[in-house]
């Protein structure tokens, strides 16, 4: 634990996820205190205990994101449990991928009430106690599709959106000590990623493999190096920072 986040308190949207959970750990193993939020209740008490058991504190509190009752009392009962909120992660998403003509009303609306509604819901209860404290971090998390992807009509537009949210955001709140900052990442090894495979009929290595193939770096994206960003954006090394979309992808992609 090297202390850099002690006395800070941070909420993780998705936080039993792929990304979520990395994220999660890597503040607590920070220091902070870690509400891991998410829908999949199971999953997010074992991120909670896997913390715990290494002398980290966490709570799991589940929730659906897009259910904007829910997202309020999710923010409540992590104030109530630790008393403040200083960084905000919203990385709970979903994929429903479809060529615009098969795509349904149900697959659009789902995503855009996940990834949009969600990350609103969150970030504008987040802001009330931000603002009185006069310090906050909030990170949403876009993604390279936000440039445009075959199949992803739904996604690529919530995604884009949380950018302009994230700029838009950043300027309402700045003047309140609060940064708020998108990291679109590239193809990270997680369970959405495994579907991706599934849904396109290949197996996932060799799935994984051409992607390895087309990332200039040559390396395939793990949840920590997308944790690595995050945590530099939500540290006060950042603190001239602001609005922007970092895009983690190990090339351009931006
Ligand atoms: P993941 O492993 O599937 O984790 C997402 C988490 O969000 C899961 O625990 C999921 O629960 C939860 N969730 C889904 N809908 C929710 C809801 N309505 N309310 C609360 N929680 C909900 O995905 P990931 O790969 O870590 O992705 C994290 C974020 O990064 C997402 O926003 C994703 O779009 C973005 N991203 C990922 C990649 C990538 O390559 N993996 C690339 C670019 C951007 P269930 O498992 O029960 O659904």
């Amino acid at each position: 634990m090297d202390g850099r986040m002690v006395g800070k308190v941070a909420l993780v949207t998705g936080g039993s996820g792929g990304i979520g959970a990395a994220t999660a750990e890597r503040f607590a193993s920070d220091g902070a205190a870690v509400a891991i939020v998410d829908i999949n209740e199971a999953q997010a008490d074992s991120v909670a205990a896997g913390i715990a058991a290494t002398g980290g504190t966490a709570r799991a509190i589940a929730c659906d994101v897009s259910d904007i009752a829910s997202a309020e009392a999710a923010v409540a009962t992590c104030l109530s449990a630790f008393g403040r909120l200083d960084v905000l992660v919203c990385c709970a998403g979903i994929v429903r991928d479809n060529l615009v003509f098969r795509m349904t009303d149900e697959d659009w609306h789902g995503v855009l009430e996940t990834h949009l509604t969600g990350t609103f819901a969150f970030a504008r209860a987040a802001q009330r106690t931000m603002t009185e404290q006069r310090y906050g971090k909030m990170v949403f998390l876009s993604s390279v599709s936000a440039l445009g992807n075959r199949g992803q009509t739904n996604y690529s537009a919530a995604k884009a959106g949380l950018q302009a949210m994230a700029r838009t955001l950043a300027i309402e709140l700045g003047p309140f000590g609060i940064n708020v900052n998108a990291v679109a990442p590239g193809f990270v090894e997680t369970a959405m990623t495994r579907a991706t495979a599934a849904r396109l009929g290949m197996d996932f290595d060799a799935f994984k493999a051409q992607v390895l193939e087309q990332t200039p770096r040559r390396i395939l994206g793990q949840p920590h190096h997308i944790a690595n960003v995050i945590a530099f954006l939500c540290g006060d090394e950042s603190e001239y920072v602001s609005g922007q979309t970092i895009y983690v992808a190990g090339g351009p992609r931006g």
